[in-house]
This record gives structure tokens, C-alpha cells and sequence, in this order.
């Protein structure tokens, strides 16, 4: 074990079995190790593996190889020490604060007299007093929220895991609990040694951790580690705070990032995953660029749109991927394409995003030769999702499927007919 190691993961690799022989690698080459006092946080791109590996740490997902270890001793089951809290907060309506809270104690050998005392006191540290016999649905979703962190502390974890826990609360909600946990945290209020945050928002890592991972590539694997240096209470206009900030975007918006996103070969073409954004936002952010007139940091324009990375990464990878922008060092521009792009018409737009579509996204062509092919130029769905299918999950396929059928109506190339599910070339399109 190495020093002080609280939680290590050995060549860990994560495989999804799609029935057949057909495997999806998710995640590979896991070398973690986390010591107690930690504050880690998981950060990475949407669908790059980060709930899976902290359901891994958890012993909620197998892993397909590899080692975990928990003080020093592999565990293969769920992990002893950890408790878990999510972003839907997971709570039963019908049950009380208390009872709710008391769920977390559930496995454990102790009296029902000793449970509630524990939950009661739990309930005190978290900020619920007084609320011990109120529903789920008479509380703010802050407040619920508390709930879900107190059903996971009660058991005294070494280990708290969090899956995105504050992304489903406004704002403000948000703000507040994460001071209040961070205070409860350092003042060791709560005996927990270490905290796992899985995160989409660079500035919440940034704010919270002492550490972040960077997940990505696929399959995902660490591709950063950095301690956050800063002292706590940190305020997020201090250089030193938007110094990180930054660093994290040039890191997640790098090359690596963008283009080893989900890509299958077929027949020896290169199907990427293609991010999920409508092609009124990005024409959008292309005006909005060129309005700007010059080199970003990308940071900047997200606080600018008010919008968390997980939102607003596709639609920088979007315009990447069409070579409408151009990212480095974190920050965009864009090409001359995207320039003409945001001058042009509607009409032209259509044009150039047409061209754009057929030079960077090969699977678009493939869609169209298959239309082609056919002497009534339809195709069903189910034939591209299926094409699909091998190498992407049934959600990834379903949301594929549909940003492409938007992109190629966009782009007028083809259209899609509910009714008969099928695609099919218009009379007046691709002449
Ligand atoms: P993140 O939390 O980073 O958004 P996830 O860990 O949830 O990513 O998912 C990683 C990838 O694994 C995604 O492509 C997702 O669709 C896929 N995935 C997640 N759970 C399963 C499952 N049970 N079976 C098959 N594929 C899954
Ligand atoms: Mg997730």
C-alpha cells in the first residue's frame, strides 16, 4: 500500500457489454491514488466515464480489470467505507426527513435507538433542525439536498462520493451548499476523510478541491492531475482562482479533448460522436464571435453566456469540429470559414454549412451515398442507428441519430419523416 493511501486503483479498465461480442471501452490504464484528507474532484467531458468511475470507487460498477483497494485490501463488492450522493437527490416521498435520513444506516449493526440518535444529530449538522418530520416534497430542493447528504454522512464514511450534487439547484442553493459543506468539512464537523466530486463545472472543482483529475479521451483515462494550491475560503475573482480556471479550459478544450471524442471506424471511416447542439446555437455563437472581432479565452466567454462547461463545451466542439473555429491554449477564434459564416445569409449559410458538414463529418456522407443508392432515396432510421449501435450505447445512438437528422435538414442535404421513421432525400436537395 503506499503511504497513507486510502483508496487506490490499479490498471483499472472498464468495458460495457453490448451483448454479442461487441464491447464499448469506456474507460482504460486507471492508476489513482487517493490519501485521506483529499478533496478530489473528477472533471471531464459529458459521456467520458465520470459517474462510472466513481461508481467504480464506490463498488456500485465492476470493473472488467484491474485492482481497487481500500486500505490496503481489495474489495470487489460495494466499498465499506463510502457513501454516495447523487444529483437527483434519490430520496423516498413517502418517507420522513428522518426515516430518509436513517437509510443510510440501514446495513449497519446498531440498535433503532442508537440510529435515530445519529440521524438526529446528522440532521443537526447539516442545517435541518425542526425539519425531522417534514416529507421530501414540503422542501426546497436545496433542502433535499441536505437530506441526500445527510443520509450519506450519517454513516460516518471515510469516504463521501458525489456524483454532480449541486447541479440541480439554482444558483444561489448551490452556492450555499457548497460553503456549507466546505465549513463542515475543514472544521471537521464530519468525520469523513476524504471527498470525491464528480463535476462538469471547472469553476466548482476550482472552488471546492484541493485536487482534480481531468477524465478524458476515449476510452477515458487520467490525462490531468493537479493540486489546487490556493487557500480556502476562495473567491473566484482573485487572478490566482481564474489563473486555474483557465488552465483547465485550455486543458479540457486541447486537441486530445475535442478529437479522440467517441470515434468508431466503419469500412475505414472515422465516425466521431458528435457533440449535441442544435444548429441555431451555433450560429448563434458565431455571430456572437465575430462580433467579438477577436481571440477569446474560453473561460471568459462561458462566464459571458452565464453557462456551465458541460453546456457549453458542444457548442465549441461543434463549431470546431465543422472548422468553423479554431481552439488554442484556450482560446477560440475563428477560421475563415466561420468568419464568411457569420457574415453570410441565411441562404449561404445553408451553403457553407452544407460544405462544412461533408468535408468534417464523414458519416453524413455515408448517410447520403445510402440514400442515393436507393431508387426511392429512403432509408429507415433503424439502418443508420443500427450502423451505429455497435459502438455507442442506445442513448448515444438515439442522440446521434437525432443531432445529425437536425444538422442534415439544417443543411437541407436530406430530411426525416416521423411517420415512416424513415430518411430520405429531398427532389431538391444534393443535385
Ligand atoms: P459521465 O458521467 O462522464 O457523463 P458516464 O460514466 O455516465 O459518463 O458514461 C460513460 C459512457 O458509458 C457513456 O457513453 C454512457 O453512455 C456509457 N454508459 C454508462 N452506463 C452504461 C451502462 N450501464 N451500459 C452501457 N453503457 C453505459
Ligand atoms: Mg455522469
Amino acid at each position: 500500500m503506499s503511504k497513507h493511501a486510502l483508496i487506490e486503483l490499479k490498471n483499472v479498465q472498464k468495458k460495457w457489454d453490448m451483448g454479442g461480442n461487441a464491447t464499448i471501452p469506456v474507460l482504460t490504464n486507471i492508476n489513482l491514488t487517493i490519501r485521506a484528507g483529499e478533496f478530489l474532484a473528477i472533471l471531464g467531458p459529458s459521456g467520458s466515464g465520470k459517474s462510472t468511475l466513481l461508481r467504480i470507487i464506490a463498488g456500485l460498477t465492476p470493473v472488467s480489470s484491474g485492482e481497487i483497494i481500500y486500505l490496503g485490501k481489495e474489495y470487489h463488492g460495494v466499498n465499506p467505507g463510502a457513501a454516495m450522493v447523487f444529483q437527483s437527490f434519490a430520496l423516498f416521498p413517502w418517507l420522513t426527513v428522518l426515516e430518509n435520513v436513517t437509510l443510510g444506516l440501514e446495513s449497519k449493526p446498531i440498535a433503532d435507538d442508537e440510529k435515530k440518535e445519529k440521524a438526529l444529530h446528522i440532521i443537526d449538522v447539516i442545517g435541518l433542525d425542526g425539519f425531522e418530520n417534514a416529507y421530501p416534497k414540503e422542501l426546497s430542493g436545496g433542502m433535499q439536498q441536505r437530506v441526500g447528504l445527510g443520509r450519506a454522512l450519517v454513516s460516518d464514511p471515510d469516504v463521501l462520493l458525489m456524483d454532480e450534487p449541486f447541479s440541480a439547484l439554482d444558483v444561489l442553493t448551490a452556492e450555499n451548499l457548497r460553503r456549507d459543506l466546505l465549513k463542515l468539512w475543514r472544521d471537521k464537523k464530519i468525520p469523513t476523510k476524504t471527498i470525491i466530486m464528480v463535476t462538469h463545472g471547472i469553476e466548482e472543482a476550482v472552488y471546492m478541491a484541493d485536487r482534480i483529475i481531468v477524465v478524458s479521451g476515449n476510452p477515458a483515462r487520467i490525462n490531468y492531475d493537479m493540486q489546487v494550491t490556493l487557500p480556502h475560503c476562495r473567491d473566484k475573482k482573485d487572478p490566482l482562482f481564474t489563473n486555474f480556471v483557465d488552465k483547465l479550459y485550455s486543458l479540457m478544450m486541447k486537441k486530445e479533448h475535442i478529437e479522440t471524442h467517441r470515434v468508431i471506424t466503419v469500412k475505414n471511416r472515422e465516425i466521431a460522436m458528435i457533440p449535441q447542439v442544435s444548429a441555431g446555437a451555433l450560429t448563434g455563437f458565431l455571430e456572437f464571435l465575430k462580433d467579438l472581432n477577436k481571440k477569446t479565452d474560453l473561460y471568459k466567454l462561458a462566464d459571458r453566456f452565464m453557462m456551465d462547461s458541460e453546456d457549453f463545451f458542444p457548442i465549441v466542439e461543434g463549431t470546431t469540429l465543422l472548422k468553423f473555429t479554431k481552439v488554442t491554449d484556450g482560446d477560440i477564434e475563428l477560421t475563415p470559414e466561420g468568419i464568411l459564416f457569420a457574415q453570410a445569409s441565411v441562404l449561404e449559410r445553408k451553403k457553407l454549412f452544407r460544405s462544412q458538414l461533408i468535408q468534417h463529418v464523414p458519416f453524413i456522407n455515408k448517410i447520403i451515398a445510402i440514400l442515393q443508392s436507393k431508387s426511392n432515396k429512403r432509408m429507415s432510421i433503424e439502418f443508420f442507428e443500427d450502423i451505429l449501435t455497435n459502438s455507442f450505447s442506445p442513448t448515444e445512438v438515439q442522440k446521434h441519430m437525432n443531432i445529425l437528422i437536425t444538422w442534415g435538414r439544417y443543411a437541407e442535404l436530406f430530411a426525416y419523416d416521423e411517420k415512416s421513421k424513415q430518411l430520405y432525400l429531398e427532389d431538391t436537395t444534393n443535385s
